[in-house]
């Protein structure tokens, strides 16, 4: 369901970006991906219509503390920075950011990334870390645009993570996904603080979705 109408009470709206495959994409001019399967459950639990809306990355959190929506549901890594700023669920996935290079780059670890032009998506754990370890990156509104800025040779790398980039290199196949990790983070959903029992509804949901085989089937959905 995709709408831009703003809060009622038999709606549970969530936001996230919508370019982050296999979490949250467009199919058609639908939103789709495990984030709104997830979601998808819990309005059902609780007997509300679930909306969909979307924005960029870097507004989801705000969104949620200003209440102009219930949760963000957006591949958000648990970090200490956003939990002073919203309440997380329990984790629903672990996650790890990755380094992509065309195939034939001389890149082949985090440290070859110095003194490169480091492509991030703008206000992510993988923008904090390569600006806290490595350098400034150069920021693009989403990863469908930085892997652009990369086939056009504009950027040497780029840091994202590792599910996403599972599937920008199957659809670009002269990129590379270099083996090993830079970080390993858990996945969970952003809620109002205060919010306790939207929090409780997230949280039941997710350990049964864990225990029921339900978040299995969900993620074989969209992971091949
Ligand atoms: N997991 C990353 C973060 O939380 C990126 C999420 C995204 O781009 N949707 O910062």
């Amino acid at each position: 369901v995709l709408c831009s109408c703003g809060r009622s009470d038999n709606k549970l709206v969530m936001v996230a970006e919508a370019t982050f495959p296999p979490y949250e994409f467009r199919e058609g001019d639908r939103i789709v991906g495990i984030d709104v399967d997830i979601m998808t459950e819990v309005a059902r639990e609780i007997g509300k219509e679930l909306v969909v809306e979307d924005m960029s990355f870097d507004s989801v959190i705000s969104a949620v503390q200003s209440g102009k929506a219930d949760v963000a549901a957006s591949g958000i890594t648990v970090t200490e920075d956003r939990k002073r700023q919203i309440d997380f669920s329990v984790p629903y996935v672990e996650a790890r950011q990755v380094i992509i290079v065309p195939g034939n780059s001389a890149i082949k670890g985090r440290d070859d990334l110095k003194g490169k032009r480091i492509g991030v998506q703008h206000g992510t754990t993988g923008d904090a870390y390569v600006t806290k370890n490595i350098q400034e990156p150069e920021r693009f509104p989403n990863g469908a645009l930085a892997v652009a800025a990369l086939n056009a040779g504009k950027i040497d790398v780029i840091v994202i993570d590792g599910e996403p980039a599972k599937i920008f290199a199957d659809r670009h196949k002269n990129l590379l996904i270099l083996p090993e990790p830079l970080t390993v983070e858990e996945y969970a959903i952003a809620i109002r603080k205060g919010n306790t029992e939207l929090l409780e509804q997230v949280n039941r949901v997710i350990r049964q979705l864990k225990e029921n085989g339900g978040m299995a089937a969900i993620r074989a959905k969209y992971i091949k």
